[in-house]
């Protein structure tokens, strides 16, 4: 079990601003179909723009995660414990309140670029577990994202409310608009194309006998993971370095943000994670190979 208190603290402080950064997004601007080729969705359209209305929700079948719809989605924490692989996971958290930050310039960036230069600039893979209000209010950076062969994209709902009653105090959603909520942020995010998949991670990783029933429509995989490294909110870089380092292990599933100003030392933390990582003799993998549903050279 998955000891989701140490993420507490991400939730209920939205709004504090510890640094800022660049922020890339263009209003204006369309993503293109971008990633390597892999096939869109029959359902999907291919002319569709984030302004577009889908005509039906995409089932994914064979994407990586992808169940059988009608069946309660499993539940995973990690990988097989043989062999060198974790899976760098990074969430992409947006609430009302946080798009309330960046329009009154009380924060100037929830998308942490260093970390995508960093992971772009020495090849590791990473997966990454975006709200559909973070794809909207970011769509420059998911095709950056999409477009990058070792990234995997995931689905963590559309606007980070809670599925459970009791949440870190995140406001709930009703559990008749779970199940469109999810279907919304996949069509939100397959619009981008690359390495798509039916993974999910939960706000907050709170989920209860409802919220998964309410997902089974969908033919998804749920993705806890099983290395909480604390990084939202952090003050300083090592703390998150020492969670990792101290607990993971091979075919472990590490929980980081993408989110700059709610995890603010997470760019600072990755290369000693990395560095410690390659001492233990682990090697990032996309969680597809992590979990052993991808390519075994991926
Ligand atoms: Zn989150």
């Amino acid at each position: 079990m998955v000891a989701v208190s140490v993420l507490g603290a991400l939730i209920l402080t939205l709004g504090l601003v510890r640094r800022s950064g660049p922020d890339a997004a263009a209003p204006d601007f369309v993503p293109a179909e971008a990633g390597s080729g892999r096939p869109t969705t029959p359902t999907s359209s291919p002319t569709s723009s984030p302004t577009g209305t889908p005509t039906a929700p995409p089932t994914g079948t064979g994407r990586p995660g992808a169940t059988r719809p009608g069946t309660r989605p499993p539940v995973v924490d990690h990988g097989p414990r043989t062999g060198n692989r974790v899976a760098l996971t990074f969430d992409a958290d947006m609430t009302d309140g946080m798009l309330f930050n960046l329009r009154s310039g009380k924060v100037a960036s929830y998308a942490n670029l260093k970390i995508l230069d960093l992971l772009e600039r020495d090849q590791v893979p990473a997966t990454f577990f975006l709200t559909g209000k973070w794809v909207e209010r970011y769509p420059e950076v998911t095709a950056r994202i999409a477009g990058n062969p070792r990234f995997e994209l995931a689905n963590h709902t559309y606007g980070h409310l809670a599925f459970t009653g009791d949440c870190y105090g995140l406001p709930r959603i009703p559990t008749q608009q779970m199940t469109q909520d999810v279907a919304r942020t996949f069509t939100i995010v397959e619009r981008y194309g690359g390495r798509q998949t039916r993974y999910f991670r939960f706000p907050g990783l709170c989920h209860d006998g409802a919220a998964l029933a309410a997902l089974a429509p969908l033919g998804v995989t749920v993705v806890d993971g099983d290395v909480v490294s604390g990084d939202p909110f952090a003050t300083a870089w090592q703390p998150i370095v020492r969670a990792v380092l101290d607990t993971v292990r091979p075919g472990s599933v590490i929980i980081l943000h993408v989110t700059e100003a709610n995890a603010a030392m997470t760019d600072e933390a990755l290369p000693h994670i990395l560095a410690g990582l390659a001492a233990r003799g682990l090697t990032p993998a996309p969680l597809s190979a992590v979990l052993g549903d991808g390519p075994a050279d991926s």
